[in-house]
């Protein structure tokens, strides 16, 4: 196999910083570099782009990213173990990776980019989905990244990816769908990463729209597809009930079947619904 770069393998960073992978942080990390040039690669020609990156861990997708050729890399790492491996990938490449520790969640390094920007990340399952819904739901649009390329369980991704009518339907796919269009680019076997995870991953792409699908307020928009799919089996008069006094009118006014479900509304008929609401000043 070709070599992304001068640097050591994987193997031999982790045993020379001790980073054995801590389940408490979610780690399971990438090992094949080849393997990470390829994730990087989905993210599109990244030459002209900076980059953020959440979760580098000991630095494979960073050098990946390197490798592919992108502008430079903000990348956000919690665990402080981790920060002089990545300091090394820095002085490697000068200039091209700025190394930020911190949690992410708590951080915004927006000012350290410079547009166009591109996120790539391979985050735990719950924090990779708190920050797709954030980034997903600015109040403002179009976001401050061009582009987002992100790793989860496979079941994850095909929620985000799913269309009305079955069960993988719900909140993620409305918010995601709604501003971007979303596509599965890669599967990946739990081999690929050590320790390996139980489940099967797959990275997703969403490259943001220019406008959004619809109009709808974001905060709206999302508190409403909160509570419809809360209870996704019951029909949308119950499970909307409390939003609005007369919230069968209101739904009726959207365009749909106040004894329809959740599951069988599109994002246009979400985005109506919250527009409905927002008109009666119906506290969500
Ligand atoms: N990107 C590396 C790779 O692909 O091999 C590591 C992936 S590992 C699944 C997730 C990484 O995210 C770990 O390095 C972990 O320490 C880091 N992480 C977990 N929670 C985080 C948070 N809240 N903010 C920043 N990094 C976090």
């Amino acid at each position: 196999m070709a070599r992304i770069d001068d640097l050591p393998p994987l193997r031999e960073v982790i045993a020379a910083h001790g980073l054995s992978a801590r389940r408490s942080l979610g780690q399971n990390f990438l090992m094949d570099l080849n393997l990470t040039a390829r994730i990087a690669r989905q993210a599109g020609d990244l030459s002209g782009c900076d980059v953020l990156e959440v979760g580098p861990g000991p630095g494979g997708l960073t050098r990946g990213l390197l490798a592919e050729g992108a502008r430079r890399v903000v990348a956000v790492e919690k665990d402080t173990r981790c920060l002089p491996a990545l300091e090394q990938i820095a002085a490697a490449n000068p200039g091209r990776l700025t190394v930020v520790g911190g949690d992410a969640l708590d951080i915004d390094p927006g000012g350290l980019l410079r547009p166009p920007v591109r996120v790539v990340a391979n985050l735990p399952y719950n924090v990779g989905t708190e920050m797709l819904v954030r980034w997903l739901t600015p109040e403002t649009w179009p976001p401050f990244w061009e582009s987002l390329t992100l790793m989860f369980q496979r079941e994850v991704a095909e929620r985000i990816v799913a269309r009305p009518g079955g069960g993988a339907y719900g909140r993620l796919a409305v918010l995601a769908q709604w501003r971007t269009e979303a596509r599965i680019v890669m599967d990946l076997p739990p081999a690929a990463f050590t320790p390996p995870p139980r489940v099967r991953s797959a990275v997703v792409h969403l490259a943001a729209r220019a406008r959004p699908l619809c109009d709808a307020d974001a905060g709206a928009l999302s508190k409403l597809v909160a509570r419809a799919f809360n209870q996704r089996r019951k029909m949308l008069r119950s499970a909307l009930r409390g939003l609005a006094p007369d919230i069968e009118e209101r739904i009726a006014s959207a365009g749909l079947e106040p004894t329809a479900r959740a599951e069988q509304v599109p994002i246009e008929g979400f985005c109506a619904l919250a527009r409905a609401l927002e008109r009666s000043r119906a506290s969500l």
